[in-house]
């Protein structure tokens, strides 16, 4: 579960590069945001409730 396997561009196929929150193509540039992998996972006890 270390290694994720990049997503390849749907224009020309190229690996893309990853990015802060995106994937880029080194190739003709295309970028897809990454919405679906969040960084790390959110659960750290009891839910802040207020502020
Ligand atoms: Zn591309």
């Amino acid at each position: 579960m270390d290694l994720i396997e990049q997503p390849r561009c749907p224009n020309c196929g190229v690996v893309m590069r990853d990015e802060p929150g995106a994937y880029r193509c080194p190739a003709c540039g295309r970028v897809i945001e990454v919405a679906d992998v969040p960084p790390a996972p959110v659960f750290d006890g009891p839910a802040i409730h207020g502020g």
